[in-house]
C-alpha cells in the first residue's frame, strides 16, 4: 500500500470553512457499522449491522482528501473500530499524513474498550496519540445491563488501564446518563476519575437510539451532574482546551482530576462546532442530526477524480446546518442511530 501524504501542491494552508463562518478542522470516521455491544441507548443488536463498510484503501484515500483541505485531527469510531480488520495497517498509514499546515495529524479513536486490553500498545506503536473509552457504569451489574454483554465490565476495566499503560493518554471515558438506568453512578464516577487518573466525560443523551428510550425526562442534565459532584467533592471550572471544545471541564477542589460534560441538549454548543463526519459506508454528514447525507464514496467510485471529489467536499461542508433541533416541536430523528452514524 503506497503512503497517503498531501502531494506538494496541496500543502498549502488550506481552510475548511462553512457558511455560518465555522472552520472545521475536526473529521469523525466511521470504519464498521459492526458493533459487538447492545448499548441501551444506542442499538437494539435486532436490526444487525450491514456490514457497510469500504476498503482501508478507500478510507485512507476519502480522509487525504479531508486532511488537504485542511483537517487536522481525525478521530476513528463506529460501530465498534476495534473490530476492523486492517485498523493497525490503517493508524500506520494516517500516521504518516500530514495537514495542510505541515505537522501530523492529531489522531484519536473512540472504542467501547472491549478488545483494548490486546490492541492498546500496538495502536500506540502504530501511531495513535489518544483514546476515549465508553463506560457507562463503575458497577459491574449497571455496567452489564446497559451494554447487555456478559463479562464486559472486566474486559472494559482492563482495555482502560491497558491504555495508560500504553501511554494512550489522557484516556477519556465517555459516558452517556441515563435517569433510571444509571443516574446513580455520577459520584461513583468523580471517584473513578481520581483514582484511575482518567478524564470522564458525561455526555447527555441525544435522541439517535434505535429503541424508542428517548425523552426529555430520561436526559441527566449538565445542572444537575455538577451539582450532585459538588455536593460530595467541590468542583472548580477550567478553561475551555481550545474554542470548538465541546465539555466544560471542572477539576476538584484539591486539583486532583479532571471531569467533562457534553451537554448538547440543554446547553447545546453548535456555534462552535468544527466536526463533519464520514459515515462507515462513506457518506459525509455535516451534522449528527443532518436529515442529508452526502454520497462521497458514490462518486469516487464512479471515477471522479481528486479535484472533483475536493470540490464536492467543499461545497458539502459549505452547507453544514447552523444548528441542531432536538426538543423543538417538528425535530425529527435522522434515519440512521448512532452505531450507523459513527459516533
Ligand atoms: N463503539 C464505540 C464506543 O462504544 O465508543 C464507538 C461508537 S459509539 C456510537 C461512540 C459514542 O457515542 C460512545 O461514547 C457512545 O456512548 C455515544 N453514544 C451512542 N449513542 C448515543 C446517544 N444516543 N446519545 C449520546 N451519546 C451516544
Amino acid at each position: 500500500m503506497g503512503t497517503f501524504a498531501p502531494s506538494p501542491t496541496e500543502t498549502d494552508a488550506t481552510r475548511l470553512t462553512d457558511s455560518h463562518g465555522r472552520v472545521i478542522h475536526d473529521l469523525r470516521v466511521s470504519i464498521t457499522d459492526r458493533c459487538n455491544y447492545k448499548c441501551v441507548y444506542c442499538r437494539t443488536g435486532e436490526h444487525g449491522a450491514q456490514f457497510a463498510e469500504l476498503k482501508i484503501e478507500e478510507y485512507l484515500r476519502l480522509i487525504s482528501l479531508f486532511v488537504s483541505l485542511g483537517i487536522t485531527k481525525v478521530r476513528l469510531t463506529g460501530g465498534e473500530p476495534l473490530l476492523r480488520r486492517g485498523l493497525i495497517e490503517l493508524v500506520q498509514q494516517l500516521a504518516r499524513m500530514r495537514t495542510s499546515y505541515g505537522d501530523p495529524l492529531s489522531l484519536a479513536l473512540t472504542t467501547n474498550g472491549h478488545l483494548l486490553d490486546g490492541l492498546a500498545q500496538p495502536l500506540k506503536d502504530a501511531g495513535l496519540h489518544r483514546v476515549t473509552v465508553s463506560m457507562d457504569a463503575v458497577e459491574e451489574p449497571t455496567f452489564e445491563r446497559i451494554t447487555r454483554v456478559p463479562g464486559s465490565f472486566q474486559a472494559v476495566l482492563r482495555g482502560v488501564r491497558a491504555a495508560q499503560a500504553a501511554g494512550l493518554t489522557p484516556v477519556k471515558i465517555n459516558c452517556v446518563l441515563l435517569r433510571g438506568f444509571n443516574d446513580d453512578q455520577v459520584e461513583g464516577f468523580a471517584e473513578f476519575a481520581r483514582r484511575e487518573n482518567v478524564i470522564v466525560r458525561f455526555i447527555e443523551f441525544m435522541p439517535l437510539e434505535e429503541d424508542r428510550l428517548w425523552s426529555p425526562q430520561i436526559v441527566v442534565s449538565l445542572r444537575e451532574i455538577v451539582d450532585r459532584i459538588n455536593r460530595v467533592i467541590p468542583l472548580v471550572e477550567l478553561p475551555p482546551n481550545d474554542p470548538g471544545e465541546t465539555a466544560r471541564r471542572y477539576t476538584f477542589a484539591d486539583g486532583r482530576g479532571e471531569i467533562g460534560i457534553i451537554a448538547p441538549v440543554t446547553q447545546a454548543f453548535c456555534g462552535a462546532c468544527s466536526r463533519v463526519r464520514l459515515t462507515s459506508d462513506g457518506k459525509i454528514r455535516t451534522c449528527l442530526f443532518s436529515q442529508a447525507e452526502h454520497d462521497l464514496y458514490g462518486r469516487l467510485r464512479a471515477g471522479e477524480g481528486d479535484a472533483a471529489l475536493r470540490e464536492y467536499i467543499t461545497r458539502t461542508v459549505d452547507g453544514k446546518e447552523a444548528r441542531h433541533h432536538i426538543g423543538e416541536p417538528g425535530f425529527l430523528k435522522p434515519s440512521r442511530s448512532m452505531v450507523h452514524i459513527g459516533g
